[in-house]
C-alpha cells in the first residue's frame, strides 16, 4: 500500500471527535463527619465515587461521573487513546511523504 493511501486508511479508522474525551478515571471512597455514628468509620466507606480527572491549562479539573455514565466515559477515553495513537501514525507517515518529495 502506498504511503498516501495508508494515511487515508488511518484517517478512516479515527474515532469521531464527538466521541472522545481526554483524562483519567479516579475512584474515591470517603468517610463523613459522623465519627462513631456511621458505618464509614468502621471500615465500610461511602462510595465508590468516580471522577474524571483532566489536565487543563496546567490545572487538574475533576468532574463527578454518575455511575450510569461510566461505560460511556470509558468508551470515550478509549476512543481518545485510539485517536491519539492514530494521529501519531498519520504524522509519522506525513513526515515520510514529505521526505520523499524533497
Ligand atoms: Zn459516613
Amino acid at each position: 500500500m502506498s504511503k498516501s493511501r495508508s494515511v487515508i486508511t488511518l484517517i478512516h479508522k479515527l474515532p469521531a471527535p464527538t466521541k472522545i474525551i481526554q483524562g483519567s478515571l479516579v475512584v474515591y471512597r470517603t468517610t463523613c463527619y459522623r465519627p462513631g455514628a456511621c458505618h464509614c468509620h468502621k471500615g465500610k466507606k461511602h462510595g465508590p465515587y468516580w471522577y474524571l480527572s483532566m489536565r487543563r491549562g496546567g490545572k487538574t479539573k475533576k468532574v463527578l461521573i454518575p455511575k450510569k455514565k461510566l461505560p460511556l466515559i470509558q468508551r470515550y477515553l478509549h476512543n481518545w487513546r485510539l485517536y491519539s495513537h492514530l494521529i501519531r501514525q498519520i504524522m509519522e507517515t506525513n513526515l515520510e511523504l514529505i521526505k520523499k518529495e524533497v
